[in-house]
């Protein structure tokens, strides 16, 4: 019987996604014939051999910043095999632009989470079954695309984490969806507002066999507001917190687990020095991500953020206090801001800096999926590019944000308008 390959990119940038995707495929039972493969490049001679055993999938979760690169491979594999594979897209981009993907190659489009669609749509496929009929799924033909709050919304306990039996590991996703709707987010759009939590006792099954089966020594938990776990996302369960950590803590052989620090974050409200004090008991951690994001209440307010800046100097002062690096996320550019408020929330960085804590600094892009996908690119006056150059050199400020100024020009003229002054 011939085998059918899936073949998963699993580039830097979409590799938790890939972790937890491949995960969901390789304990289908369904699936159980599917050869999967997840290299960083999708080299031509993979394909060729995978082809002679049998069909071919070839997946990518496409974020707004990759399309260049994913879209520019795709074109070169659709050049030399042709229609002898399907090309899948999945991820923020696809989802918010299904169309965008098809008209660059793709075959079919994963519109929204993929645990329980990738699945499916790889079972039809493999069988020479037509998956335009599963919902979320979206082809050449599909006349009217599925938006992700109208799909089924996955439960995090009936899927793995990450793909032990491929040892694709990475950050336990505790926590996905957010009540909050700041304008330059992606995450309601593609998550949506409800906030569902991986159960305690299954965090701990999965982080026990990656102890015992791939040597996991430490962990790290993924969440859109790590302060969030338990509840309903606008408040702290101290009590549901305190037992993630206790119970995930106590894994024989687990060593470290980093919560509340990147790639998760908190937002400042949530920051008490009662529920810090409680996390310095169990996490390894010495920083913890807060997002403050502008120095300006009035710009606070037009991206929807919901708290103000003294909750964030409220929260950086509390992180100090119980022991923690503030590590605080600001962005620059968003629509609305004037250059005045710019540059004082650069000067802020200064002072946030001099206090002791570490700013992670980003120029406003206009994901699309967010509230903002319309707004101009984030663009950095000449003295805010200056000012930020020069954080930069001392080591006061790390981030992407040159490129992201770069990348966010791309992105709007991809979808609306570029950037201006
Ligand atoms: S930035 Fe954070 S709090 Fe705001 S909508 Fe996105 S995930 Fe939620």
């Amino acid at each position: 019987m011939p085998t059918h390959t899936l073949i998963f990119n699993a580039h830097s940038s979409s590799r938790y996604s890939v972790a937890a995707l491949v995960g969901a495929v390789e304990t289908d039972p369904r699936l159980e014939h599917i050869h999967i493969e997840a290299p960083v490049r999708i080299a031509p001679n993979l394909v060729r051999k995978a082809l002679k055993l049998g069909g071919v999938t070839v997946a990518y979760s496409v974020m707004s910043t990759q399309t260049s690169r994913i879209y520019e491979e795709v074109k070169q594999l659709r050049s030399s095999f042709r229609e002898s594979l399907t090309l899948v897209a999945g991820g923020a981009h696809a989802s918010a632009r299904p169309l965008d993907s098809i008209k660059n190659g793709f075959d079919f489009v994963v519109v929204g989470e993929g645990e329980g669609v990738l699945p499916e749509l790889l079972h039809r496929i493999s069988n020479g079954e037509d998956p335009l009929g599963i919902k979320g799924v979206v082809g050449r033909a599909t006349d009217k695309m599925p938006r992700p709050r109208d799909l089924v919304s996955v439960n995090l306990d009936d899927y793995p984490p990450f793909a032990l039996k491929k040892n694709i590991l990475g950050p336990i996703e505790v926590t996905r969806g957010c009540p909050f709707s700041c304008r330059f987010c992606a995450t309601p759009f593609l998550t949506g507002g409800r906030v569902r939590h991986r159960s305690v006792d299954k965090v701990v099954a999965w982080l026990t066999r990656a102890v015992n089966t791939s040597g996991f020594e430490r962990t790290w938990f993924l969440s859109p507001n790590a302060l969030s776990y338990g509840g309903r996302g606008r408040s702290v369960e101290s009590d549901k917190l305190e037992l993630l950590l206790r119970q995930t803590t106590s894994i024989d052989g687990l060593r470290e687990v980093f919560f509340g620090s990147f790639p998760s974050e908190v937002r400042p409200e949530f920051v008490t020095k009662d529920v810090l004090e409680m996390m310095r008991q169990y996490v390894a951690n010495d920083t913890l991500q807060i997002g403050l994001q502008s120095s300006s209440d009035r710009v606070l307010k037009l991206a929807n953020r919901h708290h103000s800046v003294e909750d964030g100097l409220k929260a950086i002062h509390d992180a100090l206090d119980c022991g923690f690096i503030p590590h605080v996320d600001m962005i620059f550019g968003l629509p609305g801001e004037t250059p005045e408020e710019r540059h004082a929330s650069i000067e802020l960085c200064q002072e946030l800096h001099n206090m002791g804590a570490k700013i992670h600094g980003h120029v406003f892009m206009p994901l699309p999926g967010s509230a903002f996908e319309n707004e101009r690119a984030g663009c950095l006056d000449p003295v805010s590019r200056s000012m930020l150059g020069e954080l930069s050199r001392k080591g006061v400020m790390t981030g992407a944000w040159s490129a992201q100024e770069r990348l966010a020009k791309e992105l709007a003229s991809m979808t609306n308008h570029g950037g201006d002054a």
